[in-house]
């Protein structure tokens, strides 16, 4: 249904799990995991291992019930959470992002961190995007509103949930489909 199997995650952790990562909402599928069965499965993870919650399309969830991901950390410090700018904030092309953790796994990090450092020029982008919120707002209620329309199409394609900038669309008709879409 579009949604990871997080009972099989957790069961396939063991002594040499490092990292569990967990695109939430998830891509390609645009589904997403609620506040509530993500803090079970955080439960469920032991806490050596780290859970890498990547957010990348936080900023277009409408659902009511998405993680309070930074509540969650607080009370699980293997938690950590990212975003990028690459999405709702269209600055794809300057490679900045942000990770918020621990200052031990943030330490580690910034061991490995110089070759792939962010620049001033997308720092200062960043700053201006975050300041800039009423434009977020537009994007974020345009994105919504045209989301909603493929759901109203008159099609009997599935179309999943989708949280995103982007809908999963489940066809047998692969050829057709990317033919029209070339077309248009
Ligand atoms: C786009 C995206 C990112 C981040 O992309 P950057 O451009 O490298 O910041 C991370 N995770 C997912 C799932 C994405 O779709």
């Amino acid at each position: 249904d579009g949604h990871y199997d997080l009972d099989a995650i957790a069961d396939a952790v063991d002594e040499e799990t490092a990292i569990v990562w967990l695109c939430n909402p998830n891509n390609p599928t645009g589904t997403y995991h609620s506040h509530e069965t993500i803090e079970a499965f955080i439960q469920k993870i032991p806490s050596n291992v780290t859970i890498i919650l990547d957010e990348a399309y936080a900023e277009y969830v409408t659902a009511k019930d998405f993680p309070r991901t930074l509540e969650l950390m607080e009370k699980y410090p293997n938690v950590a959470m990212l975003r990028t700018f690459s999405k709702a904030y269209a600055l794809a092309a300057l490679r900045i992002g942000y990770l918020i953790t621990t200052k031990e796994l943030a330490a580690q990090l910034n061991v490995l961190r110089p070759p792939f450092n962010t620049t001033r020029l997308s720092e200062q982008a960043a700053l201006a995007a975050l300041e800039d919120q009423d434009h977020l707002k537009k994007a974020v209620e345009i994105n919504q509103q045209e989301r909603q329309k493929f759901y109203e199409l008159d099609t009997n394609l599935t179309i999943y949930p989708s949280q995103t900038n982007f809908v999963f669309v489940e066809t047998s008709e692969v050829e057709a489909l990317n033919e029209a879409i070339l077309k248009e």
